[in-house]
């Protein structure tokens, strides 16, 4: 081989290097300034009205419309269960409001909210809609109502998914200590990549090559199995992301028997747990664990006839372990309980890059909780990202978030009642 070849050659790979580097700082400027399309639409300043970003201001109004229940309906009841703070965070309520069904019980909903207590925002304002809109003689003859307003105060009112334990509510709900003690052979893996032990900081190298070390892990490991070691809970690490605690969190614990006794005066009941973060923005998802029992599985399908049901299995979703709304349904004693989520899809997380996205903001918000901030600026960076990516400020995404539930808690309700229950 001649001199001048070997020189054609290194010149070439160096050309090359040099292309591979442009378009690694490519496609990291794009993720870093990452951010999904708006859909088309005019926004809806009703809808816009229902939103409160603040913890207290929601709360109040909650109330305020309970109140008004309260005045115009037989029979409703009312409970508030004060969640304490260790850091003395005051006035941390879950609020309940019980209308029974006025003349026969066939059946009870329960729609919660702010499991997650940053998505608190969205799940109390379809909540509230629901209040406003949906509460008429002719549904509420033979079906009750369960409000639960904020499940997580503490997220709502600190803006963080997590409870002040950094305990996952929605990977907490167990129905014995056995749930405490699951594996999630994954997260090991994924530990390095997701819970680095240093001040949050985006401009560090960690965090300029995260999509590519992430892709690499996609490489090695696929993405489903990325994302269910990342998402499906774990009992190891208190301080990582996705920690489903050591037992029942202390407001679960004094729901239950609530639960149980309002229930079990109903053949059937159906919960929907209201969640942010997940799936196409815009659009709501309804988001299943597969049910063991057929029945369930037949019942809900019925219940969303016409909607496109993302079980648990499908390709973009994945299990978790020690979730609310099945949980609730364990309380039952006979009868039929059936479990939904309706997640807002805010950050196209079906999507690969996504994906990575929405994992990469909620690794920094955890790491600048658990190792502090690099600077001011970046504390208030991360957390902005943190907040639009579960409660995005934008009056289009509000609007279709208000529009989507309407439309779909009304067909919900005109099927429920077709629902056979099993002797
Ligand atoms: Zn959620």
């Amino acid at each position: 081989m001649g001199r001048s070849i070997g020189r054609t050659v290194l010149i070439g790979a160096g050309l090359m290097g040099a292309a591979a580097l442009v378009a690694a700082a490519v496609v990291s400027w794009r993720f870093a300034h990452y951010q999904p399309a708006e859909a088309d639409i005019a926004p809806d300043p009703q809808a816009q009205a229902y939103f409160m970003d603040d913890y207290a201001s929601a709360r109040q109004a909650f109330l305020a419309q309970g109140d008004a229940l309260a005045q115009r309906l037989n029979g409703v009841e009312r409970f508030a269960i004060a969640v304490d703070s260790p850091r003395g965070i005051k006035d941390l309520y879950v609020d309940g409001l019980y209308v029974p069904a006025q003349s026969s019980p066939q059946r009870l909903l329960v729609l919660s909210a702010a499991t997650h207590g940053i998505e608190g925002p969205a799940g109390s304002a379809v909540m509230r809609m629901f209040m406003a809109e949906f509460m008429q003689d002719e549904l509420l003859a033979q079906t009750g109502v369960l409000f639960l307003h904020a499940l997580n105060p503490y997220g709502f009112a600190q803006q963080r998914r997590v409870t002040e334990g950094n305990v996952d509510l929605n990977r907490n709900a167990g129905t014995n200590n056995a749930l405490y003690q699951t594996q999630n052979a994954g997260y090991p893996v994924v530990h390095p990549l997701i819970n680095p032990a240093a001040p949050a900081d985006t401009q560090s190298w960690s965090h300029r090559l995260f999509l590519l070390r992430a892709l690499g892990q996609v490489a090695r490991h696929g993405m489903p199995v990325l994302r269910q070691a990342v998402l499906q809970g774990q009992y190891s690490t208190p301080q990582g992301i996705y920690y489903g605690g050591q037992a029942l969190e202390p407001q679960l614990a004094a729901l239950a028997p609530r639960l149980r006794a309002l229930l079990n005066q109903y053949p059937l009941s159906m919960s929907i747990d209201l969640h942010t973060g997940y799936g196409e923005r815009g659009k709501l998802h309804i988001f299943l664990n597969p049910p063991e029992d057929p029945h369930v599985r037949d019942a809900l399908q019925a219940v969303f006839t016409g909607h496109t049901i993302d079980w648990g299995s499908g390709q973009d979703f994945y299990t978790v372990t020690g979730d609310v709304t099945s949980w609730i349904g364990t309380l039952r004693q006979g009868g039929a309980h059936l479990p939904a989520v309706f997640e807002y899809g805010t950050m196209n997380s079906q999507t690969t890059i996504g994906a990575i996205k929405s994992l990469h903001i909620s690794v920094l918000e955890n790491q600048g909780v658990q190792h502090g901030w690099a600077s001011d600026d970046e504390r208030v960076r991360i957390q902005r990202d943190y907040r639009e990516m579960f409660n995005p400020s934008s009056s289009v995404w509000r609007t279709q978030v208000i529009a989507r539930s309407r439309t779909l808690l009304r067909d919900v309700l005109a099927q429920l009642p077709q629902v056979q229950v099993q002797p």
